[in-house]
């Protein structure tokens, strides 16, 4: 966070710490405890849907268990407000367990269908479990005493208020950690993350998890703030609320959330009132057109685009005064309104405004990138350790066969990659290479045959195991992780290196610090390696297609690797880079860890590799020095016309 950004959230929150000094009207205060209330859920909310782009219908369900797990242990064991808070945030992270099982099997709209079913039966049982809930009776709740005294109307408005900035001091810093990078991860790429050692059936539980904890907590405080609960509160309404608060918000942003959370709050109130609803809807209007003229005069955004926001808001005010009565139109005012958000701001109305104000992500400060960007060897010292081993075999194949349906994509192949040597695997396309690289990263599971790396078996066991024993790779079709600084997507790789666990996360201790501190160094050490230093703070996607490659190398280098597989690493790449890349791999291999390249580029290969093998339909033609191969007529017929491509 910068500075300007760190100053106007300390006034921002002192503003809210000191709201019920300005005001004695509990109405008012009440309706801000709500919000803070929401905002964090909406922390919790945002890791699942703005980190880790799962969808969840489920958290008014989460909201509901919390809140009754106050309840209930108030009410049967007359239970104080130092057990129920952890015990609300316990049961309900165990629900959020729970609820992330479908989000291991299905993504997107069989998701969002799963989760809204786990809500309903939660609300459901809680009608029907009457000896515990009491059912739709409900339960009331007095507001809780802290250090022998109740707390009054103020009182519980502060510690709402320091929950809240704790929970917003907590979700920042998990999210600012490996941690929050794992989630971003699977968002970006799945495949990738499992291949960088980042599980992602692991990663998805603990989001939900830790997501669910900050919707206990909330639906806890919520319970004593309303001091009374019932089952319908929980509701399929509520549920899409938070959804849309996410969202209208911006994702991936806390600023968003608590805005967010002030919206699904403020605005129905004020549809009640017309006078109010005028003035809204002026402002809006004002608002847009200012924010459209910015836009277009920064050159965000074209005029084009814009005409349809503005004339629409204008439209709303124009309508407003129209108006004779609100009542009928409460809910379509409300529906279009968010439509509107949702269709005109895709990154929520703070990512918008950042938009329009050119706010960009820190990620370090450039400073300790700078400190960061001398000295030391960027491949770990681990890696070329494995080099004293020379000789042998590091991986050998035998019988590989994987068969999609009744095409055998590889049929009875056998490898044997020299240790520290850069081997080779050609063959024209569809003839099995990337294939094989899936089966050897536990992408696919072979249907027969043997693996073995470095004297244990690979075959069976899961991406991120395999990755974390030490196979490294590239993909033929980039996949990074898009939305991540190119800083990020090699720290990313750098998971493994990090014991701290969410406590040392939250509490900043001294390892969390070390560790992070060393990813940076490191991270940057690595981005330096591939020469992208320069590049550190930029978001992956925007870098050009060649340097997401070598991005794409320095995030694999990361893990520390033996074996690296390369998968058409100079596809796409100018002249002067694939020169570049060859120096780059040969460095690679000087460190010690052995090479499998994949590549199309004859140059490349006859430069580089140390033995090739050739497939074709899946079957190993040929084997053996570069020149040979070259040399070898079945390779030259396999190549079609003699030119090897
Ligand atoms: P290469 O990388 O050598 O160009 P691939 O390994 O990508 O070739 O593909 C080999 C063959 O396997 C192709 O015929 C491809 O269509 C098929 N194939 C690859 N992956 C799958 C899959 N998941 N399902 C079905 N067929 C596949
Ligand atoms: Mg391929």
């Amino acid at each position: 966070m910068n500075r300007k950004t760190l100053v106007a959230a300390i006034l921002g929150l002192a503003l809210l710490a000191a709201a019920p000094l300005f005001t004695s009207n509990s109405y008012y205060i009440h309706m801000i405890g709500t919000i803070m209330i929401y905002a964090i859920l909406l922390y919790g909310l945002d890791i699942v849907v703005g980190y880790t782009g799962q969808v969840s219908l489920g958290h008014a369900g989460l909201f509901g268990v919390g809140s009754y797990t106050a309840g209930v242990l108030f009410m049967k064991f007359g239970a104080p407000l130092w057990v129920i808070i952890p015990a609300s945030i316990a049961v309900t992270a165990a629900f959020g367990a729970l609820l992330a099982l479908p989000a291991l099997r299905v993504t997107g709209p069989y998701l969002a269908m799963v989760t809204l079913a786990f809500g309903t039966i939660i609300q459901i049982l809680i009608n029907e479990m009457t000896f515990l809930t009491e059912g739709p009776l409900g339960i009331t709740i007095p507001k809780p005493s802290l250090f022998g005294e109740k707390l009054s109307e103020h009182g519980f408005y502060w510690l709402t208020f320091g929950l809240m900035v704790l929970s917003l001091i907590v979700v920042h810093r998990i999210l600012r950690s490996q941690l929050g990078r794992a989630f971003e991860a699977l968002r970006g790429s799945p495949v990738a993350s499992d291949c960088m050692g980042v599980s992602v059936y692991r990663y998805k539980v603990y989001a939900f998890v830790i997501s669910a904890g900050f919707a206990g907590l909330a639906g806890c405080l919520y319970a004593y703030s309303e001091q009374y609960i019932s089952p319908n509160t929980y509701n399929f309404e509520l549920t899409v609320l938070f959804l849309l608060a996410v969202i209208m918000g911006g994702r991936k942003t806390r600023s968003g959330a608590l805005l967010g959370a002030a919206i699904i709050v403020i605005l129905p109130k004020l549809l009640d009132d017309l006078e109010l609803f005028r003035m809204v809807a002026v402002a809006l209007a004002v608002l847009m057109t200012v924010g459209g003229a910015i836009g277009v005069v920064r050159k965000i955004t074209t005029v084009k685009a814009m005409v349809i926001p503005v004339v629409g808001t204008i439209a709303l005010a124009g309508f407003a005064f129209w108006l004779k009565s609100i009542t009928d139109w409460r809910l379509s005012i409300f529906g279009l309104m968010i439509l509107f958000v949702v269709y005109y701001l895709q990154n929520g109305i703070v990512g918008f405004v950042r938009a329009l104000f050119h706010v960009r992500k820190v990620v370090p400060s450039s400073a300790e990138l700078a400190r960061a960007d001398d000295g030391k060897d960027a491949i770990s010292v681990a890696a070329s350790a494995g080099a004293s081993e020379t000789g042998g075999d590091l991986l050998i194949a035998k019988g590989v066969l994987m068969q999609f349906g009744g095409l055998k994509a590889i049929n009875q192949v056998d490898l044997r990659i020299k240790r520290g040597s850069i081997h080779g695997l050609i063959g024209p396309n569809g003839s099995g290479k990337s294939t094989m690289m899936n089966v050897l990263t536990g992408i696919y599971v072979p249907t027969a045959g043997s693996i073995d790396f470095a004297g244990q078996t690979v075959v069976g066991r899961t991406s991120s195991d395999i990755a974390l024993s030490g196979i490294a790779r590239t993909f033929q079709n980039v996949q990074l992780f898009g939305e991540m600084t190119a800083l990020q997507n090699v720290q990313v790789g750098l998971h493994h290196t990090f014991n701290s666990n969410i406590v040392d996360v939250a509490l900043h201790t001294p390892r969390y610090r070390r560790e992070e501190h060393s990813a940076v160094e490191r991270g940057m050490g690595l981005l330096r390696f591939v020469g992208l230093s320069d590049l550190a703070t930029e978001e992956a996607r925007n870098l050009p297609y060649g340097k997401q490659r070598l991005l794409e190398i320095a995030r694999a280098l990361a893990l520390d690797p033996q074996l690296l597989l390369l998968d058409e690493p100079a596809a796409g790449l100018t002249a002067p880079d694939i020169k570049e890349l060859i120096a780059i791999i040969r460095k690679i291999r000087d460190h010690g860890i052995t090479v499998i390249l994949i590549e199309h580029h004859m140059d490349v290969v006859m430069n580089l590799c140390d033995t090739v093998s050739v497939l074709d339909f899946g079957q190993k033609i040929a084997e053996g020095k570069p020149a040979d191969v070259q040399a070898d007529e079945k390779v030259i017929e396999a190549y079609l016309g003699g030119t090897v491509a």
